[in-house]
């Protein structure tokens, strides 16, 4: 028997499950089921990414410093408030090892992101999960979740395997409603999509206890490179970067992140094209009698009539080499959460689950 035992909390997490990529004897499958850009990324992050290759010998920068100086252009942001990690799971990760440990209790909702409870458990804290409303982020149950113990909310919002988004002034109530000692992180992984959004960049510039996360994962189509960001005021960034190891990131990831944040023409291109796809894919259900909310994100949350649906539309759809996501471990099983793909994707999800519809009816 080992005397090596992890610490409290450790034993506790479940592992973060990814959206499969492989359908058993298909070379090719339609994966829908992690919300990645159908265009992939960039050109110039390409570019960028393989003439990095010339310098792999080379240290990278530990202040991230163009790259900031990028992210701040493009968004208008002080890039003395932005810190960089390896995706935005990092950062979120700094934020519960700098301000939550054994004892705390870090906020979740309902059908929030997996990976909020992980973080706080990670840490030694307690995950303490709130209700939704009808899959929307309620304001009222987290402001009565919270106790002298709590350190951090966690909101994405838009939300995902929702799509919903709470509007700016229900998220000002909610930071109005927190004590100062509580730090709201307001996860804009999403923000692209929704057209007009400032992902919480402004919350940051008037409270002094919000965080704003963002990534590259999503719109800029960079996910397999892992680079995401944060901003907050300077005294959050400090205490953050304390704990970032000076070589978190890498010249390759940054060379292709700047490339990418200042490459607004195909960032703006993605979001029209998903704005299309995802009116008519949502249409398209609604018409075969699938419940679908409007979603603000890539991605739609269709629902079924019951689990045992959700589970046969999900087999019909990988029948014909569609991989989408299930979400019964987001306390949604009667759902499945679909990437909204390009033209022909989404053409092929529509017609793959009509067909399901008209087998129902016809059995
Ligand atoms: C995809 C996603 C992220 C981004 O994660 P990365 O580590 O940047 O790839 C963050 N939050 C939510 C809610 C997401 O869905």
């Amino acid at each position: 028997m080992t005397q090596i035992t992890p610490k409290r909390g450790i034993m506790d997490i479940a592992l973060y499950v990814s959206g499969e990529s492989r359908l058993a004897g298909r070379d090719t499958v339609l994966k829908l089921s992690s919300n990645e850009n159908p265009l992939g990324c960039s050109d110039a992050a390409r570019a960028a990414y393989a003439a990095a290759a010339d310098d792999l010998h080379r240290y990278p920068n530990t202040d991230h410093a163009p790259l900031r100086r990028a992210i701040g252009e493009v968004h208008g942001l002080d890039p003395d408030r932005i810190i960089c990690g390896v995706g935005s799971d990092e950062v979120l990760q700094f934020v519960v090892h700098a301000f939550a440990g054994a004892g705390d209790e870090v906020i979740t909702t309902e059908h929030g992101f997996s990976m909020y409870p992980i973080l706080a458990r990670m840490v030694g804290a307690a995950p303490v999960t709130v209700p939704e409303a009808e899959r929307r982020i309620d304001i009222d149950a987290i402001l009565a979740a919270v106790t002298d113990r709590t350190r951090v909310v966690f909101i994405a919002n838009p939300a995902n395997p929702t799509g919903t988004m709470l509007t700016q002034d229900e998220v000002q109530r909610l930071v109005d409603g927190l004590p100062q000692s509580v730090l709201l992180v307001h996860d804009g992984a999403y923000t692209e999509f929704a057209a007009g959004a400032d992902g919480g960049a402004g919350l940051v510039d008037r409270h002094s206890n919000v965080i704003m996360t963002r990534t590259f994962s999503k719109i800029h189509g960079l996910g397999g490179l892992r680079i995401g960001w944060g901003y907050a005021s300077r005294q959050i960034i400090d205490v953050l970067n304390r704990i970032r190891q000076p070589f978190n990131l890498s010249n390759a990831q940054m060379a292709a992140a700047e490339a990418a944040i200042r490459d607004t023409a195909f960032r703006d291109h993605c979001a029209d094209l998903n704005a299309r796809m995802r009116e008519r894919l949502r249409n398209s259900l609604i018409q075969m009698g699938i419940g679908c909310d409007e979603s603000f994100a890539n991605f739609v949350l269709a629902r079924f009539a019951d689990a045992p649906e959700a589970e046969a539309a999900d087999a019909a759809l990988r029948a014909d080499g569609i991989l989408v996501r299930r979400v019964s471990s987001y306390g949604l099983p009667a759902a499945l959460r679909i990437t909204v793909g390009d033209e022909e994707g989404v053409t092929r999800v529509i017609d793959s689950l009509g067909r399901f519809k008209a087998d129902r009816r016809g059995a």
